[in-house]
């Protein structure tokens, strides 16, 4: 769902030809054209099991153009514990400011960017989700992961270890009493 007649390719935006009242999109992004090539690609995002939910506005304020958003990704990824693949939900809000012109010692929290100022809705999508991006993630809060000893997903079924311990031919030894008579 657009307003304003500011696409030129789906979704560059170029802010000096920003309309008055601004320029708003809720909609969903398909995996693919998120990782569509472009001129400041950050790195494809793999695993998108889904198409992104992407709300946001670009409005104009004085000199600074000012984007908030927020986003909703579901990526398959590995646990960390119990080295199964899940869906890993993840969804996150920003607020970025750009400003045209060149970039001087106290606008260093902006975006400064060469007139007319080109940028990509999907660009700074994807950028987006790499800077929500964790590596330890886990299935669920209290996954149980893997007995260190034998392997098994405890998750799943109980650890072996000590039925492993039995089967060894030395387990016998646990059984005598060294201490006692001697
Ligand atoms: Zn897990
Ligand atoms: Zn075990």
């Amino acid at each position: 769902m657009f307003h304003g007649d500011i696409v030129s390719h789906r979704w560059e935006l170029t802010l000096q030809n920003l309309p008055e009242e601004g320029y708003f999109w809720d909609t969903l992004i398909s995996p693919r054209e998120i990782n569509e090539v472009s001129a400041t690609a950050a790195e494809p995002v793999e695993g998108l099991v889904e198409d992104v939910v992407w709300q946001g506005s670009l409005v104009r304020k004085g000199q600074v153009f000012r984007l908030t958003g927020q986003w909703q990704a579901c990526i398959r990824r590995t646990c960390c514990r119990c080295l199964r693949s899940f869906d890993w939900h993840v969804a996150g809000d920003l607020e970025r400011d750009f400003q045209l012109g060149v970039t001087g010692p106290d606008e260093c929290m902006d975006d400064v960017l060469d007139p007319p100022g080109h940028i990509s809705l999907v660009d700074i999508l994807r950028e987006e989700i790499w800077l929500s991006w964790r590596s330890d993630v886990i299935c669920r809060e209290d996954c149980a992961g893997l007995c260190s000893g034998c392997g098994v997903n405890l998750n799943a079924s109980s650890c072996r270890c000590k039925k492993v311990d039995d089967d060894h031919p030395f387990a016998v030894l646990r059984q005598l009493d060294l201490g006692k008579d001697h």
